[in-house]
């Protein structure tokens, strides 16, 4: 082992050095304070540092790791943030699509939140490194201690699969599992917030708090409107823009954002709190038999039952925990709960349905023990902000059994709707010089329209392709006037277009993707940017096949997933799809 000789100089330029750090660090300390210090040093000079074992190559701060589809996921990971941060620890919060895996190597103490996408999935942002991290390259993380919180829909056979494959890869790789993995359900808190609980008071273990300042720093008090903390935004224009024969109601929303302190970006998504449409709750009553007069506390203030149903819970969307209580009361429903394709069962049955399917009466203790909390739905925003000033604009496909999509349809021009934005940086715009294949179905046209308004704004250089499809030009071309405006005005380079029910043989957006594989894949050449919007379970994949194979084609050879690897590796192919 070497010996590390001090000069008397390098000897005088330390203590100068520690002098001024501590300096640095006592500024500002009152009598208590440097009193604290003072008992700290002194303890730490007795016992030694509480320490990992290896001396940190990084300063010892906790990693905070979340992959996020919808943002539930980067929630939890944000609250973890918080609470570490309150108490005192040096915290870093990271989205996985900027995480290295040779970064991860250099952390001494990592969670991990993330979620599952239907069944299996990684979610979108997450992907590349959960590639990096089950590849056979990922790096040795002996220093590592971890704890992994999974999220997940309980209804799919592989609960949980992305979290739980992250937890026993991390251990694979020699990192230390401190906590066992968290499975949450779609009651996300009932398991997240001990498993949040649990992890921070381990977190004292290896890392040591600073002392919480009780120095109050004055900042604007300029509220941030969240999730939590929505805004009443006003309903200015509910627009039908599918033919009145058309199967599909798509409404073009316009708001009003004056004042609201809320902005975005062409790529972030609007949440809407919905409130739940009259006929259901009707339903559910009607089906349960329970008193809608029938008073519930909660929030601290008294609600009618009716009232708490409309605005507080999920009634709309069933979920296996909620099955799985009702099971406990009626074979049938046990029965049904045990069916091989649950997921697709649960996305078409309605629980006053179920209920009546069955003859099960539930009272009004029942639905407040076991209905899940009302959650936001997000849309992509189809406006920009350069283009509409303080409007924002969305472009939803009604479901008339759904919640919010009905709840906005029913809406006049006037109606105040509780909204956030969330931000979604891994669909923000590329650079203006960089030339934009943009794949859109349906309303996952969106984000395409911002874009598209965004950058005629801005006047970017690079090009615009935008491939759209839907069942019938006739009644169903979303914003054809804008599109065809745009063509002309060159804001649009090129446009194909696929109406997949207007003749025989169903058409669809990747058909016309691999007829134009060449110019597709001269267009990546030159460093275009690729984007796709919509359907996550059949039109995401299919459209994914048909690019690996429109690269593999014009390339002549087969090593089209590498290529791709890379386009996704420099953020170049990106997809906002669920
Ligand atoms: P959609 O159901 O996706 O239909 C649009 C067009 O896509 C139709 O012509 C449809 O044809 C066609 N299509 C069907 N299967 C396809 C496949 N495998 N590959 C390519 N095209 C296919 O349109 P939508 O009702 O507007 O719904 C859009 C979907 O995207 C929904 O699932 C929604 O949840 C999702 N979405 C996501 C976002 C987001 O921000 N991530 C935004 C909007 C919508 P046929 O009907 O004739 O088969």
């Amino acid at each position: 082992m070497s010996a590390v000789v001090v000069s008397a100089e390098t000897e005088f330029a330390l203590g100068a050095a520690r002098s001024e750090a501590l300096a640095r660090l006592t500024d500002g300390l009152d009598a208590r304070g440097l009193a604290w210090l003072a008992g700290y040093f002194a303890a730490r000079a007795e016992i030694g540092a509480p320490a990992p074992i290896s001396a940190p190559t990084v300063a010892p701060t906790l990693l905070i790791v979340s992959g996020s589809q919808t943002g539930n996921a980067r929630r939890v990971a944000v609250a973890l943030a918080a609470d570490a941060e309150r108490q005192g620890y040096a915290v870093r919060h990271v989205h996985a699509g900027d995480l290295k895996l040779k970064d991860l190597a250099k952390e001494r103490l990592a969670y991990f939140v993330i979620s599952t996408q239907g069944d299996g999935d990684p979610p979108e942002e997450a992907r590349g490194f959960i590639d990096g991290l089950l590849g056979a390259r990922a790096p040795r993380l002996p220093e590592l201690r971890f704890a992994v919180l999974a999220l997940g829909d309980s209804s799919y056979p592989r609960f949980c699969a992305i979290g739980r494959a992250v937890d026993a890869r991390l251990a694979e790789l020699g990192a230390e599992r401190v906590l066992d993995l968290g499975e949450a359900d779609v009651d996300i808190e009932r398991v997240a917030a001990p498993w949040r609980d649990a992890a921070l008071l381990l977190a004292k273990t290896w890392l040591t708090p600073a002392p919480v300042s009780n120095v109050t720093t004055l900042k604007p008090r300029v509220a941030a409107v969240t999730r939590d903390a929505p805004r009443a935004i006003e309903l200015i224009e509910n627009q039908r823009i599918t033919t009145r024969s058309a199967l599909k109601d798509v409404r073009h929303l316009v708001f009003d954002l004056d004042g609201s302190g809320i902005h975005y970006q062409p790529g972030d998504s609007l949440g809407v709190w919905p409130i739940n449409p009259v006929a259901h709750v009707d339903a559910l009553l009607a089906a349960s038999r329970a008193d809608g007069t029938a008073v519930v506390e909660h929030g601290g203030a008294a609600h009618s039952l009716r009232d708490w149903l409309t605005r507080e819970r999920e009634i709309t969307r069933l979920a296996k925990p909620v099955v799985a209580a009702l099971a406990e009361r009626s074979a049938h429903v046990a029965e049904w709960l045990a069916a091989p394709n649950l997921p697709e069962r649960l996305r078409g049955t309605q629980l006053a349905e179920l209920l009546a399917q069955f003859d099960v009466r539930v009272d009004g203790a029942w639905l407040v023990a076991h209905l899940l909390p009302l959650a936001p739905r997000l849309y992509s925003i189809s406006s920009s902000a350069l283009a509409v000033g303080s409007e924002v604009h969305l472009t939803v496909a009604v479901d008339p059994r759904g919640a919010a999509s009905r709840f906005l349809a029913d809406s006049v021009a006037g109606s105040p709707v509780r909204a956030y934005v969330e931000t979604n940086p891994r669909f923000h715009l590329p650079g203006d010089d960089t030339d934009l294949i943009m794949i859109g179905p349906g309303t996952g046209v969106a984000p395409f329209r911002a874009f598209v308004q965004e950058r005629a704004e801005r006047g970017a250089r690079g090009r615009n392709w935008l491939f759209f499809g839907e069942q019938h030009f006739a009644s169903q071309f979303l914003y054809q006037a804008e599109w065809l405006d745009a063509l002309k005005r060159g804001h649009l380079a090129r446009l194909d277009v696929a109406f997949s029910r207007d003749q025989a043989e169903r058409v669809y957006v990747q058909h016309r993707l691999s007829e134009r594989a060449q110019d597709i894949y001269a267009w990546l050449e030159g460093g275009a940017s690729i984007y796709v919007c919509g359907d996550a379970t059949r039109m995401a994949p299919d459209v994914d096949r048909a690019l690996r194979a429109a690269i593999e084609s014009a390339r002549g050879r087969g090593d089209a997933d590498d290529y791709v690897a890379a386009l996704v590796e420099d953020g170049r192919y990106r997809r906002d799809v669920y």
